[in-house]
């Protein structure tokens, strides 16, 4: 990735700008500070908790120390004449512009990827990510409580470190899911020898603000103020909530169902991946089904990216019933054939309303997944039997892959 941001870019004259402090510019929208996330979880971390929330300034920064991409360019800052030519001349020209509006720079095509039907029409385009530091506290005419222009409604869901509540936008009237995390209680909680639940929750903010797909869970908003010890994420309400919990209803869902609930489902992880990024936590409750039966897979809160072909990964993913054989057994995995390996668990459940490998304990549960077999129902179709084989291979190296699934009689036949 390139090693200057857009901040660099248009204000190049500005080369001792060290890139830790984020610089004052006027990208001013509605009343809260506001701009466009910087893929940047160690600074996010590292805000100072002294800043004051002045809401006529914008801390804009663009910078981001890894070099990594931003999701979409700021509006070019008002500058003079043939300065600001130059400068929109370099920003039309910004890889990292050309690859925002040319799907095949940013290795995502659809057509490439044999997916058909769900996203088909689907175009790649930069979305805009509202970033307030500024959380303002209130109660709308009727009581409710409200963080800026959202006014809560209810709880939706309770995850293991956030809760996520309905609300609704007073700009637009519309519904979002806000999910909410609590920075102090998530920043004593180790993950791993350098990371703490904190860091995953800006991870998971930093992977989402670059994911656009009708299979995926749109984030929307940002709401991180260095006075306020909760964080809030704006995301588009998926008015069907979860597929399902914990296996699912006895017997399974019907087989129609969970053929177009399973062409979704590798939809959206066909386009995770080709974007480098690993989900890590499949499973039916991470799948939201919208009002017109779409499934959109959200909760990024373990994913992580990968480089280049290599996704060779160390930290075990989310969910017991759901992890691999692989990431039982090893130090390291493949975080797409761990991602497959879940698929399959989940398709399973779909279709049998039970968990193909379980025992009494967690102990129990990963022996099953490393020495048990896979049952299946004698008379089961046999192109679901193959498939179902294919995605719970034990063996990653044999397992099917997602190139293999796209191809398969099962899907194509969905
Ligand atoms: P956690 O990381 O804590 O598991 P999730 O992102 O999985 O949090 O959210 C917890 C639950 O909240 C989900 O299982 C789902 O039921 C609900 N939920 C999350 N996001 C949305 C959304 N955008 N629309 C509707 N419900 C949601
Ligand atoms: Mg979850």
């Amino acid at each position: 990735m390139g090693c200057c941001s857009w901040f660099d870019l248009l204000f190049s004259q500005d080369s001792k700008r060290k890139p830790s402090r984020p610089a004052t510019s006027s990208y001013s929208h509605g009343s809260s500070q506001e701009h466009l996330l910087a893929d940047d979880t160690s600074k996010q971390l590292a805000l100072d908790s002294s800043q004051e929330c002045a809401p006529s300034s914008v801390q804009a920064d663009y910078a981001s120390p890894s070099g990594e991409e931003y999701d979409s360019p700021p509006s070019t800052p008002r500058v003079n004449g043939d300065v600001s030519s130059i400068i929109s001349k370099a920003v039309q020209n910004h890889p990292l512009r050309r690859r925002a509006l040319d799907p095949s720079l940013r290795n995502v095509s659809y057509d490439n990827l044999g997916l058909a039907a769900s996203n088909s029409n689907h175009v790649w385009r930069p979305r805009h990510i509202k970033f307030s530091r500024c959380a303002i506290r209130g109660e709308d005419y009727s009581g409710k409580k409200m963080i800026n222009n959202y006014v809560r409604e209810g709880v939706i869901g309770i995850g293991s470190y956030s809760k996520v509540v309905l609300c609704r936008n007073v700009a637009d009237e519309e519904l979002y899911a806000m999910k909410i995390v609590q920075k102090s209680r998530l920043r004593k909680i180790k993950v791993a020898p350098s990371e703490t639940a904190l860091t995953d929750v800006y991870k998971e903010v930093s992977i989402m603000k670059e994911l656009d797909h009708p299979n995926v869970v749109k984030l929307i908003e940002v709401i991180d103020d260095p006075q306020c010890d909760r964080l809030y994420m704006i995301l588009e309400y998926i008015e069907g909530r979860c597929m399902f919990e914990g296996p699912g209803p006895a017997g399974g869902i019907s087989e129609a169902t969970a053929r177009k609930y399973f062409k979704d489902i590798v939809a959206g992880i066909v386009y995770l991946h080709s974007c480098r990024i690993i989900h890590g936590d499949i499973k039916p409750e991470n799948l939201l089904v919208s009002g017109s039966g779409q499934v959109k897979l959200c909760d990024f809160s373990v994913s992580q990216r990968f480089q280049g072909n290599n996704d060779e990964l160390r930290r075990s993913p989310g969910t017991p019933v759901y992890t691999a054989p692989e990431c039982i057994t090893g130090a390291t995995y493949h975080g797409r054939a761990a991602d497959v390996w879940a698929l399959g668990v989940t398709l399973y459940c779909m279709l049998f309303g039970r968990y193909p490998f379980i025992g009494e304990t967690l102990q129990g549960t990963y022996d099953e997944i490393v020495h048990g077999t896979l049952k299946l129902p004698e008379r089961l179709d046999n192109q679901l039997s193959d498939l179902l084989k294919g995605l719970l291979c034990k063996d990653p190296l044999k397992r099917m892959t997602l190139d293999q699934v796209i191809q398969h009689q099962y899907y194509i036949g969905c």
